[in-house]
């Protein structure tokens, strides 16, 4: 339990494509947006983000292209730290008390990685924005997230897709028998080899008893509705 507090305590995931708009790097409009949905569950919901970073580098399309590919995954690590600039920009706009933490140290823009800390800030009521990934090549951040979900302590991972709003018999985009699914299990997400999550992310939420919902972005509200345990997209669980 999170110290007797009786509130929900949410992990969300926002990929990079979220902040870019589906362009290279950030979309101010996009993420005041977001930020919104997310101040309206402050006080209500104990929040913790993990961002990703695609909208500027990934470190696999990097190494592609002839980089070295730990390289390539640090410039990855540092395109999600802007990204949480940019959130907690919007989200102090909006009078939400953020932090940023870290995996990768930079005193001068964010708090370490302290998981302790993290918690406590949660408590107090403060969004904890996590960047720099795990701060290790060959990650994803959606393995973090589900790391991250279980080392506060989250009831549950809320992963927030652009262009998709759950997770589908088949791929929604080619094939129009595709059925939207409301729930289903790990095993037979990773039996059916479901794409639109990390596999890794899902073997460790599986083994750890969390549950997950993959949602689209795209509705109107449909982030706070997450946030708040509103049932929408699809509810993965153990
Ligand atoms: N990355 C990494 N280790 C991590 C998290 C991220 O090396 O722990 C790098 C990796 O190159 C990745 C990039 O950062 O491609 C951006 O993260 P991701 O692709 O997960 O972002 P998203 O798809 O959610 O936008």
């Amino acid at each position: 339990g999170n110290s007797g507090s009786p509130r929900r305590r949410v992990l969300l995931k926002l990929s990079g494509e979220v902040f870019g708009g589906g362009k290279l790097g950030v979309d101010p409009e996009m993420v005041r947006g977001i930020a919104k949905q997310i101040a309206a569950t402050v006080g209500e919901v104990e929040v913790a983000i993990v961002v990703g970073g695609g909208n500027f580098f990934r470190g696999a399309e990097l190494s592609q292209s002839g980089m070295d590919r730990s390289r390539a995954d640090y410039m990855g690590m540092l395109g999600t730290v802007m990204n949480c600039l940019a959130l907690q920009d919007f989200l102090e706009q909006a009078g939400v008390e953020t932090r940023v933490q870290s995996a990768i140290t930079m005193g001068q823009v964010a708090e370490a990685y302290i998981p302790r800390r993290a918690i406590r800030h949660l408590e107090k009521g403060r969004v904890v924005i996590f960047g720099a990934g795990a701060g290790l090549p060959y990650f994803s951040t959606d393995t973090v997230a589900a790391q991250r979900a279980l080392e506060v302590r989250a009831d549950v991972v809320l992963m927030a897709k652009s262009g998709v709003d759950g997770v589908y018999t088949a791929d929604p985009h080619k094939d129009a028998t595709a059925r939207k699914l409301d729930s289903l299990s790990y095993d037979d997400a990773l039996r059916q080899d479901i794409r639109v999550m990390d596999q890794t992310a899902m073997t460790m939420c599986k083994d750890n008893n969390l549950s997950m919902v993959v949602f689209g972005m795209e509705g109107e509200g449909n982030v706070t509705s997450a946030i708040m345990g509103e049932r929408i997209g699809t509810i993965v669980s153990p």
